[in-house]
């Protein structure tokens, strides 16, 4: 486990390490030929690979390298214009006070 980089889906954070091939043809290979079992398990173990925990894509770089630090630097930059308040507040018009005030009467009068 280690900190990484997903640049397919963004994520930031611990990766899994998975092997190519899978245990149970290894443990066959074991039982019934000793030398394609050694043979198996050195390929597997070689073909590890860190995978994202979100994806399971092996588009992984390490968080610490300049490119990460550039992505994750351009996303809270991102993140920032759209957190920042936009500016879009018009005051109601004389129709809608009016209207307010004629709702506002109607409602009075049915609760008295
Ligand atoms: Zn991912």
């Amino acid at each position: 486990m280690s900190q990484g980089l997903c640049t397919s889906c963004g994520y930031t954070g611990e990766t899994k390490t998975v092997s190519k091939g899978s245990i149970d043809t290894e443990i066959i290979l074991w039982f019934c030929f000793l030398i394609p079992g050694v043979i198996y398990s050195i390929w597997r173990y070689r073909s590890q690979h860190e995978v994202c925990s979100v994806c399971d894509q092996a588009t992984i770089i390490s968080a610490h390298s300049p490119e990460a630090q550039k992505i994750i630097h351009e996303r809270e930059n991102r993140e920032k214009e759209v957190v920042a308040p936009v500016p879009d507040f018009r005051p109601p018009s004389k129709v809608a006070i009016g209207t307010g005030r004629v709702v506002g009467r109607l409602v009075g009068r049915f609760f008295k």
